[in-house]
């Protein structure tokens, strides 16, 4: 990952040289490895496994702490603890704030949640907003699944939610990263609303939803995704790599990360 910057002057975090509020140049706040290591540490917490840091969420999701009481506390009670002896909880919040893909949310008091990805056994309920101005949303997945799929619907496989996303690049990215044969799925939001499944947006390009995708709600399968790809803008790089690859995939997940489509269909979610 790229470093973390910050603006001297208005304390913006960013990974632009320049500040994108003020314009003055930044400087280096935390490098690219340890933004990726704690990232991840936060996604598996904040998801799947609080309780190994002592940390208790709420049924928003939210921590029982601010982020400087779990700087502290990933430090006296993480078992890689040793790792973090840097950390502070400046960095949490610049980890939060960058997020390419909005995993993190921090309120007023400084606590903070994930906006998706929680493992079912946590009973969160993120308050997240209803889906407004999409037609369409995608899901990326191995092509041996699509029988599957398209008889089954979209199923979320271990989590809470189904995770789609607006960007047809994200969940080609999404699949790739778990088969070098992706197809994507279109999802036909107003069929979605009309069986009360109401998508919500977890993060800049991803939108959740609860429960399945019914079948009768794929509207069309993109099977070639790479031509429609390169016909228009070349996709983006696949977001950040193998993020995810350890804290957070120990309980299966992933990464959640990312959050991206696909992800939640075996095969084609990692
Ligand atoms: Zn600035």
């Amino acid at each position: 990952m790229k470093p973390v910057r910050k603006c001297p002057r208005c304390g913006t975090y960013t990974e632009k040289k320049l500040c994108p509020e003020c314009g003055a140049p930044t400087e280096v706040f935390l490098d690219g490895r340890r933004r990726l290591a704690l990232s991840r540490l936060l996604a598996g917490i904040l998801r799947h496994f609080p309780e190994e840091v002592g940390v208790e969420l709420d049924e928003e999701g939210f921590t029982d702490c601010d982020v400087h009481e779990l700087a502290e506390r990933i430090k006296t009670r993480w078992k890689n603890r040793e790792y973090y002896r840097w950390l502070t909880g400046e960095h949490i919040v610049a980890v939060a704030e960058t997020c390419p893909k909005g995993r993190f949310e921090i309120d007023e008091r400084g606590r903070i949640r994930a906006r998706y990805g929680h493992s079912r056994r946590l009973h969160v309920r993120p308050t997240l907003p209803e889906a407004e101005d999409v037609d369409e949303l995608y899901h990326g997945t191995a092509r041996e699944n699509l029988e599957r799929i398209l008889r089954e619907g979209i199923r979320p496989m271990g989590r809470k939610y189904v995770h789609l996303t607006d960007d047809v690049s994200e969940a080609v990215a999404t699949a790739r990263r778990h088969s070098d044969d992706p197809v994507v799925l279109v999802v036909d939001v107003s069929c979605l609303r009309r069986h009360g499944l109401v998508p919500r947006k977890a993060g800049k390009t991803v939108y959740v939803v609860p429960g399945r995708v019914p079948p009768e709600c794929i509207s069309r399968v993109i099977k070639h995704p790479r031509r429609v790809l390169s016909r228009a803008t070349p996709p983006k790089a696949a977001p950040e790599g193998r993020e995810g690859a350890q804290e957070d995939s120990r309980r299966g997940g992933e990464e959640g990360e990312g959050g991206g489509p696909g992800r939640s269909e075996k095969g084609g979610g990692r």
